[in-house]
């Protein structure tokens, strides 16, 4: 298995490359050359199997021959191990025919551990057997930044520098990259937005000197190993509920498109997924575009759904390639013209996208009452991301067909809006409540790439 650039510019890699590189060196991302297929009794054969086979089963083929059978099986074991639930994306019903898709149980309570946990222990098997060390930069608007601290805290080859947005992720969010007492993880606030803390992330990558300095490795969402691990809790869903035999729909509250788009990648494998819903809050530039205004940024606006605060969508480059054809020069134009605001997407492009794609997008109030209706009618406290999905799904859905609406983050990540809407404060689950007792580390930074690159080259492990 071959991966390829979105700008059709950069060496073709392995998977182990692939992951290893994380951005393409013409800045483009990676994508498998062909997305392989499972047939309708492969994807028969996933029902009654348990979470972990399910994942080998959907992934191994994306794999190649990186690790053996055993490996890759023990690898998956090792990622899941720290989850609370025996199902690890357990599915509740919400209301007739409408099912939410619990991705919070892992250890840093939203949906990024399923693809981070993975990549930790993928890393760490690859680069042990190379006897190789890197450092891990990633933006986080939140979630990442915790999910990626647990998945490398501890781990021998690897340094780990998340950047975040100064003052703008809840306190749970913060506390969870300040509080690991290991040496390799550094918490850095930037004097910024997601945006900036995204925009000195990519520009480290694009200081190839730097890059081959320190052994820069990316595991933000835009790693083809995150996609990756996230396919599998669509066919393990989708099985649940049916799947082969019928179809079924996803609403998927969307910042980066990463998440939304592992699920166009298990509907190119033949699963069949009637629509792919993409859910905004007022941040809503993937709604404008799936409404065919154009992509343009604006400001980012703080919500209180911050996961999802953002106005570049970094994995939406992925869409658009498959949209265009898999023209690599035309995606590679695109991304030229949003350095100076945005762009149009052809008709063609567009009728493309609308194929898989819906969308709709929720305002703070709207976020608010869903999450007070939700608890009133189906007795769910909710996140308020989740309940963005929630409000767009009931808006687009049709009700003969099946749909998953994912939740992607615990209620007790987001306390103050929870219980802002409810009445109610959402308890964080016993195995994590001494966080607000435990000591914070962090350093305070500008933004500027310099600042940033010299601190990094001070506190690596050589
Ligand atoms: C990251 C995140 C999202 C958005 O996911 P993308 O893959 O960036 O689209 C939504 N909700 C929560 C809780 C998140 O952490």
């Amino acid at each position: 298995m071959k991966y390829i650039s979105t700008r059709g510019n950069a060496p073709e890699l392995s998977f182990e490359e692939a992951m290893l590189t994380g951005l393409a060196r013409d800045g483009g991302l990676y994508v498998p050359a062909t997305i392989p297929r499972m047939s309708a009794e492969d994807i028969a054969a996933l029902s009654g199997l348990d979470y972990e086979e399910t994942a080998f089963r959907v992934m191994r083929p994306f794999v190649g021959d990186a690790f053996s059978d055993d490996e890759f099986r023990e690898i998956i074991a090792r990622a899941y191990a720290k989850f609370g639930h025996i199902a690890r994306a357990p599915l509740k019903q919400l209301a007739p025919n409408h099912f939410l898709l619990e991705l919070f149980h892992g250890p840093t309570l939203a949906f990024k551990d399923f693809a981070m946990q993975l990549i930790g222990q993928l890393f760490e098997a690859a680069l042990e057997r190379r006897g190789e060390r890197v450092t891990i930069v990633g933006a986080t608007s939140g979630d990442t930044g915790s999910a990626a601290i647990e998945a490398f805290r501890g781990l021998d080859a690897v340094d780990v520098f998340i950047l975040f947005p100064h003052g703008r992720v809840s306190e749970v969010q913060r506390r969870q990259m300040t509080t690991p007492e290991d040496a390799n993880v550094h918490a850095l606030a930037v004097d910024g937005d997601f945006d900036d803390c995204q925009a000195r992330v990519k520009d480290m990558f694009n200081d190839f000197a730097f890059r081959d300095e320190v052994r820069l490795a990316g595991v933000n969402s835009i790693n083809w190993a995150r996609v990756l691990a996230q396919v599998v809790y669509y066919f393990s869903s989708a099985v649940s509920l049916g799947a082969p035999h019928r179809q079924v729909s996803f609403t998927v509250p969307t910042g980066n498109f990463g998440d939304i788009f592992a699920g166009f990648i298990a509907k190119r494998m033949g699963l069949p997924v009637d629509r792919l819903v993409v859910a905004t809050n007022q941040n809503d530039i993937l709604h404008r575009c799936l409404s065919g205004q154009g992509y343009f940024k604006g400001e980012t606006q703080p919500s209180i759904s911050p996961s999802m605060d953002i106005q570049v969508s970094s994995n939406f480059e992925r869409a658009l390639f498959y949209a265009y054809g898999q023209d690599g020069a035309a995606v590679t134009q695109l991304m030229e013209e949003l350095k100076s605001g945005g762009f149009n997407v052809s008709q063609g492009a567009l009728e493309a996208l609308r194929e898989d794609f819906d969308s709709g997008a929720a305002s703070e109030e709207e976020t608010l009452a869903t999450i007070a209706a939700t608890l009133r009618d189906s007795a769910e406290l909710v996140c308020p991301h989740t309940a963005v999905g929630i409000k767009v799904a009931n808006e687009t859905r049709d009700p003969a067909v099946p749909m998953i609406t994912l939740s992607t983050a615990h209620p007790a990540k987001f306390p103050e809006a929870v219980e802002r809407a409810s009445g109610v404060h959402p308890p964080l689950p016993p195995r994590m409540s001494d966080l607000y007792d435990r000591p914070e580390r962090l350093t305070r930074i500008a933004n500027d790439l310099a600042a940033i690159e010299d601190h990094i080259r001070g506190h690596i492990a050589r």
